[in-house]
């Protein structure tokens, strides 16, 4: 028996013009980190995301790095983080030597649980330190309660890093995320909306701010004819033939928004009737995902099948499919660390997972994870 094509959680889609910009750097011999992609690329996403300034990165947990450095975090300091994440989240805290604390996710986004958030900064305060900055994520695409979550930092003067790597085009109240916090951060790795084959962006309304994270991402060159530096720098600039593909994603950015929609929408339609699957849910108008991934939670003692199974039978059918991030408080590597929360997201990876996802995603194949979503749950 031949095996059945892959069938990927979430894989690149080329959009067509993206080795035309790749070509013309070879051209004009731009191989070069900087150049004429760069600052094209960077005005693009400017223009998409309504945030005045971007730099383009080597990676989206590079821009994390850069904005805590920008925000004064040193040894001993204390972050904020949302644990319902990617490690690239918060591992840069830990590069800086700073202390993770740990904030959990609230059922209706997934994401960061204001109650929660407000309690750590409370306790934080009274144990003596202030945090010096929040890392808020938004996860799988979907809009974080900003509205509470702003207004609680604004309170005590909390700064804020959007890490917004799975949530380019999502919205909230019809402004783009990414914009709402002192910083902005996307990621164009392999597996996000777009991708640049890997890469990152920065992204602030402070000029200032943008413009020094272009200084340390270029190992911090003073302005002399040898080289000179009085600060630590970073080689984290992108290349000018990444930049090049990230400017063709961008033609497409929209389109692929739409089409991660519609796969979520179909999913919706096949397991609707299924008492105890539950599907992460914009919780109103005013938040816009990109359905990033479609992800469910499977309620076994409705169901009568758990995660691990539904998991496995799509795996039989070489379909790949993923359980949800496990929580930054339950990694070995981040566990004592101080934590803040009612345990919300360990239950989500414990009955959470993410379905094949990607815009360019067949009919055919869609049918064929449809059909093994039927068997499975016998509908
Ligand atoms: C992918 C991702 C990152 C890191 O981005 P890279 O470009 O891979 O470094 C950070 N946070 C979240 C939530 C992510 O999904």
């Amino acid at each position: 028996m031949t095996e059945k094509p892959r069938i990927w959680l979430s894989s690149p889609h080329m959009g067509g013009q993206e080795q035309k910009f790749v070509q013309e750097a070879f051209d004009t011999n731009w191989v070069a980190p900087l150049g004429p992609n760069v600052n094209d690329f960077e005005k693009d996403l400017e223009r998409y995301s309504g945030v005045s300034h971007a730099a383009a990165l080597t990676s989206g947990t590079a821009a994390i790095h850069l904005a805590l450095i920008l925000l004064g975090v040193e040894r001993g300091d204390e972050v904020l983080v949302s644990s319902f994440t990617f490690s690239g989240s918060i591992n840069p805290i830990l590069y800086q030597n700073a202390i993770p604390i740990m904030v959990d996710s609230e059922p209706d986004t997934w994401n960061l649980c204001p109650d929660s958030l407000e309690e750590a900064i409370k306790d934080r305060i009274g144990k003596g330190k202030k945090p010096k900055a929040l890392v808020l994520v938004h996860l799988y695409g979907m809009p974080a309660k900003l509205k509470e979550i702003l207004s609680i930092c604004n309170q005590y003067g909390i700064p804020i890093i959007e890490d917004a790597a799975e949530a380019l085009g999502s919205s909230y109240q019809g402004k783009k995320l990414g914009g709402f916090g002192d910083f902005g951060i996307y990621s164009f790795n392999g597996n996000k909306i777009i991708t640049t084959s890997g890469g990152g962006a920065l992204l602030s309304n402070n000029e200032r701010w943008i413009e020094k994270s272009r200084f340390l991402a270029t190992q911090a060159r003073d302005q002399a004819p040898h080289y000179q530096h009085s600060e630590i720098g970073y080689n984290y600039r992108m290349s000018n033939i990444v930049a090049g593909i990230g400017r063709g994603q961008m033609l497409v950015l929209d389109e692929w928004v739409q089409k991660r929609r519609n796969v979520n929408r179909f999913y919706r339609q096949i397991l609707r009737e299924i008492p105890g699957v539950t599907f992460l849910t914009e919780p109103s108008d005013q938040y816009f995902s990109n359905y990033w991934l479609t992800t469910i939670t499977i309620d076994e003692k409705e169901t009568g099948i758990d995660r691990e199974k539904v998991r496995l039978g799509l795996m039989d059918q070489n379909i790949e499919s993923r359980p949800l991030w496990k929580p930054m408080h339950k990694q070995p590597v981040f566990e004592s660390y101080p934590y803040y929360g009612n345990h919300f997201s360990e239950q989500l990876f414990e009955t959470g997972l993410c379905l094949p996802s990607g815009s360019n995603l067949t009919e055919a194949e869609l049918e064929r994870v449809k059909n093994t979503l039927t068997t499975i749950f016998e509908i």
